[in-house]
Parts: C-alpha cells; structure tokens; sequence
C-alpha cells in the first residue's frame, strides 16, 4: 500500500499537470521550469510543524502542497515569496474556494487550531482569494 506522501505525489502528478506549448508538464512552484525526474513536496500553507501528530495527513493534501525542485526548495523553501507564489499556483489548479474550505475544515471539523479560520461563506472566487491571501 502507498503511503500518505507517494499517494500524494502520484496525486501532484496527475492533478498538476498542465499543457505548455502542446506538452504535459509538472511546473516547479517558485521558477514555473518543468520538473523532470521527480521534485519535492513543499507544504505551502500549513507546515508539519503546525500540527499535532496523529493530524498531519490533514495537511499533507493537494490543497496544501506544491511540488518544487529540490533546489529551489533549499533555497526558498522559507521565503515568504515562496507562499505567495503556491498560492498563485494552488488558485491557478484548485480555485481558491476550496483551499479555503480545506483550510477551515481543519479547525472547524478537525478542531485544529489554525489562524485566521472563518466559518463566513463568501460569493465569489476573488473573495475567497482575499481570504486566502490574508491567511
Ligand atoms: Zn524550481
């Protein structure tokens, strides 16, 4: 049986690629390049660290992870920059409505205490991308 990480990565995969001058690609979350013989998993929102074991496969989702190469993850894996761009590249796939309810499903479900969680339902893409942007 997979793990929690290789289902995920078999997911990033299939969920992440896009078509780019007519050829499959997975994109690298910080420099858009192609990734090309694997990448790493980057928790982009949540870290691991946020989240009481026994909880973690909550955050270890698409809604929440961005695949990288692994040099740009050593080198901006801590940048503020960096959860900036895999919000624009989480939105750009996923629609910023449902990272959100991923996000408050975490506290209003999972009673994970996360900042910022709101029970508000809002009308459009672009206000759920104003609540995104504030977390
Ligand atoms: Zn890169």
């Amino acid at each position: 049986m997979m793990s929690g990480r290789d289902a995920l990565r078999a997911e990033i995969k299939v969920e992440f690629t896009t078509m780019v001058r007519g050829q499959p690609r997975l994109l690298c979350a910080w420099c858009s390049q192609p990734l090309i013989g694997g990448f790493d998993i980057h928790e982009a929102i949540i870290k691991r660290s946020k989240v009481v074991r026994g909880k973690q496969h909550l955050i270890f989702v698409l809604e929440n992870c961005v695949p990288l190469h692994r040099q740009c993850h050593d080198e901006h894996g801590q940048s503020p920059t960096m959860k900036l761009r895999a919000k624009h590249y989480l939105t750009a796939r996923l629609g910023a409505e449902r990272i959100c309810k991923w996000y408050t499903s975490l506290w209003q479900e999972h009673g994970l205490s996360v900042p910022q969680a709101t029970s508000r339902q809002y009308g459009s893409e672009q206000e759920w991308r104003e609540y995104l942007w504030s977390i």
